[in-house]
């Protein structure tokens, strides 16, 4: 799927692309539209990525207040819900709502920019993660995001990651097929 990252110069310090841009992303392809709000009153703003075309809208548990709210929200879409929580925030965050959600986004790089360097600790988040997934919501999905490369991904994809989000190391590579390719390669590996 294609990961969109939304980013509004409050929540984060950067501003990347709003509705007006997934829309036309849209238009591209027909591959499902993952749509990662890094913004502060995401509920403000669900609406607008539904009808601009996101299939799952992911928003971080720093930014909501009223979680069922916005929850509800985005069931009202249709789109599937995610949750993301930064590295500075535990896993024991997601406990409670796990079994409202289709998605979990373990961040493992600070959001706001493209192109840092992968958390090491976030493997042991991820595995904690898996552990809490598997005993209390098994058809959750976990979605690791930041600092994925070729390099890492094994051990990111063993420590229980579904979907890795691959940036840089795809677009920086040069050749956006054949890195695709191989991150394809190694999540096969896995098998
Ligand atoms: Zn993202």
């Amino acid at each position: 799927m294609v990961h969109v990252d939304v980013m509004d110069g409050h929540f984060v310090p950067n501003i990347t692309i709003g509705p007006v841009v997934v829309a036309g992303v849209k238009k591209y392809t027909t591959l499902p539209l993952d749509v990662h709000l890094m913004i502060e009153n995401p509920e403000k703003y669900i609406d607008a990525f539904a009808g601009a075309g996101a299939d799952i809208i992911t928003v971080h548990t720093e930014a909501v207040t009223e979680f069922y709210s916005v929850l509800k929200r985005i069931r009202a879409t249709g789109a599937l819900a995610g949750l993301a929580i930064n590295p500075e925030t535990p896993a024991g965050a997601l406990e409670d709502v796990l079994t409202e959600l289709d998605m979990v986004t373990v961040m493992s790089v600070n959001p706001g920019f493209g192109g840092q360097t992968f958390i090491p600790g976030s493997i042991e988040k991820i595995a904690a993660v898996r552990r809490m997934v598997d005993r209390l919501a098994p058809v959750v999905e976990i979605e690791v995001d930041g600092g994925i490369t070729i390099e890492n991904a094994s051990s990111v994809i063993d420590a229980g990651a579904d979907i890795l989000v691959a940036g840089a190391a795809v677009f920086g590579s040069g050749d956006v097929s054949s890195a695709i390719a191989r991150f394809l390669a190694v999540s096969a590996q896995g098998d």
